[in-house]
């Protein structure tokens, strides 16, 4: 039930196990991640960078007069990326022999599903998301040895005054902007809401972030979030930390924004993007026929196995509440069709990466400094900075750094920080680290190309044996 990145990829390797899969989606296959999430966020993000790096191409010695957007073409490009990849997915559903079915599915029993089949409709050809009720071609009932729930997550509302009103829009009816709005106050400093916030602040938005933690990011090592929020505050986007949105009004044509916290205040924004967190989709899926229960924030427990507590009732992704990343769901996938397939397949938790795609980006995997301390490790940290990179000045990119976190005794690495160029890839090394229980002096040892980004993973270990190369050395008393 669900074709996003952890129902599709786990039909695609059920079927592949030789089992007769059946997959129920009732908009577009690829979920939030292809359609309102991961891909096209990044599709417009690219645009944004490009249009920043023509603004600052004097400084590489390319004179490039009279730079300028155009929305609706940005929006174009986004659009047509997520369409190659979303025809891409369904495919490669038909390619392994998926039998793919447009609808609404709800349990009838643990292992029947009821189908408000859609018919033909424009859903696989990218109709809307919150069209009206679509018309029900007709019902039809699906028994199965096994189901799987993947049916992911949807955006969390604020329970305030003034949430509901035009212009206080969610990450998905952020896709819905025809301009770039002027003033734009963003609900909520997580990875959604600050990417959003990057993005606009780039075509020419005066955001403000509005967190109610002390610093951006928060799941984030702090020293990445207070970075970022610094970073941010050089770039003109405010910053509003340990403050809450208590209520929005609409004034004068402007939605006006009250903020609770140490100080109260008030501001005024054309538009409000509340991106405060996802909860799970699990609404008129019939849980209660199943006998699924839910926990207390509404996502379904599984074990390491993906088993629900309904015997041949397994739920991966979003709908879980585990990590809520495309990756994790996809994993989850894989490992829920092979536990099927009789496969003695389990999931494990302990390495999984994140990146998010703000300017600069950031990136983690593992434990964060203070996590660390709580799980009672004796650590050391290292960092390095990319000003001292060579490939880094030459890119022009040279703000951030790369931390890790390392145990004091056998120097093995718990974590690693980015903020900095292409965070996103470099954190791959800090994961395949992690996952071979590898040792500073293991990363120090291994020859990094020159003159890269990745050497940085190699510099920051050098640093945490005191040996560094291209830093100075701690002064010493
Ligand atoms: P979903 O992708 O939510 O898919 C669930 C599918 O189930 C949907 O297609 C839905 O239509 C269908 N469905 C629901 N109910 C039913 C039903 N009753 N019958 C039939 N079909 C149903 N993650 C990353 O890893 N990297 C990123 O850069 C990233 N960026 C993001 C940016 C944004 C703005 C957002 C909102 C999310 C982002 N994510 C990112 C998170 C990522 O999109 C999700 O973790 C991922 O999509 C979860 O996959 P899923 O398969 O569990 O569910």
């Amino acid at each position: 039930m669900g074709g996003g990145p952890g129902g599709y990829v786990a039909a695609i390797r059920a079927a592949q196990r030789g089992l007769r899969v059946g997959l129920v989606e009732k908009e577009r296959p690829g979920g939030v991640c292809l359609n309102w999430g991961c891909i096209p966020t990044k599709a417009m993000l690219r645009s944004a960078e490009v249009f920043q790096t023509l603004q600052d191409a004097a400084d590489f010695g390319i004179y490039a007069d009279s730079v300028r957007f155009d929305f609706a073409a940005v929006r174009q490009r986004k659009d047509g990326i997520v369409k190659e990849l979303t025809d891409g997915v369904a495919g490669l559903l038909v390619a392994n022999g998926v039998t793919v079915v447009e609808g609404h599915a709800r349990f009838t029993g643990p292992t029947t599903v009821e189908v408000f089949e859609t018919g033909p409709s424009p859903i696989f050809q990218g109709g809307p998301r919150y069209a009206a009720t679509p018309t029900v071609a007709h019902t039809r009932t699906i028994s199965a040895t096994d189901v799987i729930i993947a049916t992911g997550s949807v955006p969390a509302l604020l329970p305030i005054p003034g949430a509901d009103l035009p212009g206080v829009i969610t990450s998905d009816g952020a896709f819905g902007l025809t301009e770039v709005p002027k003033r734009l106050a963003v609900v909520g400093g997580s990875a959604v809401g600050a990417e959003w916030a990057s993005l606009f602040a780039t075509f020419g938005s005066a955001v403000t972030v509005i967190e109610m933690q002390d610093r951006l990011v928060p799941l984030e090592d702090k020293e990445i979030g207070v970075a970022l929020g610094r970073s941010f505050g050089k770039r003109g986007i405010s910053v509003l930390t340990g403050a809450t949105v208590t209520g929005i009004a609409q004034i004068d044509g402007a939605l006006r924004v009250r903020i609770g916290g140490a100080q109260t205040s008030e501001l005024d924004a054309d538009a409000v993007l509340v991106g405060v967190g996802r909860r799970a989709n699990t609404a008129e899926l019939g849980l209660a026929d199943a006998g699924i229960d839910t926990d207390a924030r509404g996502f379904i427990p599984v074990d390491e196995k993906l088993r629900t507590g309904v015997q041949h009732v397994y739920a991966i992704g979003d709908v879980t509440g585990k990590a809520l990343l495309a990756h994790v769901a996809s994993h989850q996938g894989l490992t829920a069709a092979d536990v099927i397939a009789g496969h003695d397949a389990h999931i494990d938790y302990t390495v999984i990466p994140a990146a998010t795609f703000t300017h600069p980006e950031i990136a983690s995997v593992g434990l964060t400094e203070d996590a660390a301390r709580a799980a009672g490790h004796e650590v050391i940290t290292a960092k390095f900075p990319f000003a001292a990179l060579g490939r880094a000045k030459s890119y022009g990119d040279t703000e951030g750094f790369l931390k890790i976190v390392a145990g004091q005794k056998h120097k093995e690495v718990l974590g690693v920080h980015i903020m900095g160029p292409s965070a996103s890839d470099l954190i791959a090394e800090g994961a395949l680290a992690i996952s071979l229980e590898a040792t500073l002096d293991e990363l120090a040892d291994t020859i990094h190309a020159h003159p890269t980004l990745g050497e940085i993973g190699m510099e920051t270990a050098l640093t945490g044996l005191g040996l560094p190369v291209h830093i100075a050395p701690p002064r010493k008393r």
